[in-house]
């Protein structure tokens, strides 16, 4: 086994041990609705947005016509709700639409929705299907670039190198793995190098210099 291999088998099990997984699957289209309405807002005010949402409409033909200000006010915790709200309006129509009223759970599909990156795409393949594939959002990309996983400048590029990297065994729990370690050790600024258990495996604990 590589050296490298050694590595992310390490840091799987030690966060495995460390986190409470949920594990869940959902409901293909909340999973890609509410990921939508993640975008550039807390998870507080997602989780907000989409109870008041799926409360009122819960199909994407029922969204699909659903009066647009209604969605805004709906919406509007989770912030750039005009934008959401309009893109939510046409990602549903095309659902029912085009879809016969069921998410694709093809990437190539997937990504044809508008508004919908690769972080969204593999959101719904993982937490709304239960299929391989590995969500890189910022804490994602921060941590595999922190653990000297990928050396890389953006999200999208970290994704294809984590994709080379790391077994296909492990990508289903990478992403929530990641998120929840970034979220409560590993923090954008100031994190938490005294309580973290990574310490072997990071390259900036030493320089205390973190990107
Ligand atoms: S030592 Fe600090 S920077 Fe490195 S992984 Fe742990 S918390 Fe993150």
């Amino acid at each position: 086994m590589t050296e490298k291999m050694q590595k992310i088998k390490r840091i799987v099990s030690v966060l495995k041990g460390k986190t409470a997984l949920a594990r869940y699957k959902s409901n293909p289209f909340v999973v890609l609705i509410s990921t939508i309405l993640s975008q550039r807002t807390k998870d507080e005010n997602t989780i907000r947005a989409a109870n008041q949402l799926f409360a009122e409409y819960k199909t994407p033909s029922e969204l699909a016509g659903a009066p647009l200000k209604k969605v805004q006010r709906l919406i509007k915790p989770s912030g750039f709700y005009i934008t959401k709200a309009r893109r939510i309006k046409e990602v549903s129509k095309i659902i029912a639409e085009k879809y016969s009223g069921r998410v694709p759970s093809e990437i190539d599909e997937l990504l044809k929705l508008p508004g919908v990156g690769r972080k969204t795409a593999n959101c719904v393949l993982v937490y709304g299907f239960g299929k391989d594939a590995i969500p890189v959002d910022v804490h994602v990309h921060r941590i595999s670039n922190r653990l000297g996983l990928v050396a890389t400048k953006t999200p999208e590029q970290t994704e294809e190198a984590l994709r080379k990297t790391i077994p296909q065994k492990f990508w289903l729990d990478i992403n929530e793995l990641f998120v929840k370690f970034g979220r409560n050790v590993c923090k954008p600024v100031k994190p938490k190098c005294e309580e973290c258990f990574l310490t072997e495996d990071c390259k900036f604990k030493s320089a205390q210099k973190f990107p």
